[in-house]
């Protein structure tokens, strides 16, 4: 690409992925980081990292926020991409009721084809497809596609770009749905993807997506989204003009829990026919009203995530120095973000416990703390404070462990201020 530079395998943007605009304002900065997911083997403890910078930039033309730095995504989304989306059960009841809520709203379209872009392991097609709908999942992961293809949903194994769009047309018409949840964000070349959505959807279709809103990042101090595999933050003033750019209207927007907090979108052709709800407009009202068009907000985050890395040490170090035991309470993506930015490691945490099985005997990217499953809490007894990295999930796991409370256990939760429980 003629706009990015290259150094060393990650490339930098220079210009707004959406306006294409070059008056970006970097407010912050997590530093040289490995991917989120490239947990390492124990012997090769000893091997360098490769390791991206971890630097954000607004775009003071169309307040697109991104991470600057891209890596080669089938390093990020290729052979060893980790996630089955089926593996957690909170995703699979959203993805169901979010399929009803499809069904119910859109009837007629949903009787016919649906395509379901980052389809992984067919979590949302499934329930369309008992409804009767006929359906395709697109996602380059080569270990998700098998999984989805073996329940009976047709998958294609590739990245969807508009040449995708353009043979997937010709193999199987148009879609009356197009769905697409927590991918745009991973995408560089955004336009290229909306030009294949408006490709495929038939003159009466719908484009439903989801992604994660910044206005919860920014208000949440959910700084430690920012890894490599997200490559853009979307407040709805940026994703508007990046739709109607490629003649398509977003006519209905709504706010959904998922992922700390994300944006429902729901977009069709120009000339489609349904009317644009008032809540389009009023959602970017309500984002200038949070001076979005500046940097204030950008520079406060900033300040923000610096705060959390500092007070989160002075509590790691304090209970340390009483000698108190500290594990980690989940391995996330978003986990190795914070725990690279404020560098922690084995001197606080003896270990990470997590429930997922492709982790257990490696260790944390960049960090290097052994990650065990939840099981060796029962050899080795309870610590004294857990670190709390899946913080998202902080109201579940507190009922859950409320046993471990009641006998004088603790939790500390980093985000949005860190805190002690
Ligand atoms: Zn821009």
């Amino acid at each position: 690409m003629s706009n990015n530079k290259t150094s060393g395998s990650a490339k930098r943007r220079t210009t707004c992925r959406i306006c294409g605009g070059s008056r970006l304002f970097q407010f912050l900065s997590l530093g040289d980081t490995p991917l989120a997911d490239a947990f390492v083997e124990k012997e090769n403890l000893d091997k360098p990292e490769a390791k991206y910078p971890l630097d954000v930039e607004v775009c003071e033309d169309c307040g697109l926020v991104m991470l600057v730095n891209i890596v080669d995504p089938e390093l990020l989304f290729g052979d060893n991409y980790a996630f089955y989306t089926s593996g957690s059960p909170q995703a699979v009841a959203h993805f169901r009721r979010y399929a009803h809520s499809i069904i119910e709203r859109f009837p007629e379209l949903a009787k016919k084809l649906t395509i379901d872009i980052a389809a992984n392991d067919g979590v949302l097609l499934r329930p369309l497809k008992e409804f009767g709908a006929k359906v395709l999942g697109i996602d380059p992961a080569k270990n998700v596609t098998p999984v989805a293809s073996a329940a009976g949903i047709p998958m294609i194994t590739d990245f969807f770009t508009e040449i995708t769009a353009k043979k997937i047309e010709e193999e199987n018409g148009k879609a009356s749905l197009v769905l697409a949840n927590n991918v745009l964000a991973h995408v560089d070349d955004v336009h290229d993807f909306v030009r294949g959505v408006k490709l495929i959807l038939d003159p009466h279709g719908v484009f439903i997506f989801e992604v994660q809103y910044f206005v919860k990042l920014l208000t949440n101090n959910q700084f430690d989204n920012v890894y490599h595999e997200h490559h853009s933050f979307y407040a709805l003033r940026p994703l508007k003009k990046l739709i109607e750019s490629e003649g398509m209207k977003i006519f209905d927007v709504e706010e959904v829990n998922t992922q700390g907090g994300s944006l429902r979108v729901f977009a069709e052709h120009a000339d489609g026919p349904h009317f644009v709800k008032p809540t389009v407009q009023e959602m970017i009202q309500s984002e200038l009203g949070l001076k979005l068009d500046t940097r204030e907000p950008y520079k406060s985050l900033s300040s923000r995530a610096q705060h959390v890395k500092e007070e989160l040490i002075k509590i790691l170090d304090d209970l340390k120095k009483q000698g108190k035991k500290i594990v980690g309470y989940g391995a996330p993506a978003k986990g190795n973000t914070l725990l690279n930015f404020c560098g922690i490691s084995t001197q606080y945490l003896d270990y990470i416990i997590d429930k997922t099985y492709f982790k257990h005997g490696k260790f944390t990217p960049g960090t290097h703390i052994p990650v065990f499953p939840i099981e060796k809490i029962q050899e080795d007894g309870p610590p004294d404070y857990y670190l709390l990295l899946v913080w998202n999930y902080a109201a579940g796991i507190l009922n859950q462990e409320e046993e471990f409370i009641k006998k004088g256990g603790h939790f500390i939760i980093p985000i949005p201020a860190p805190h002690i429980i």
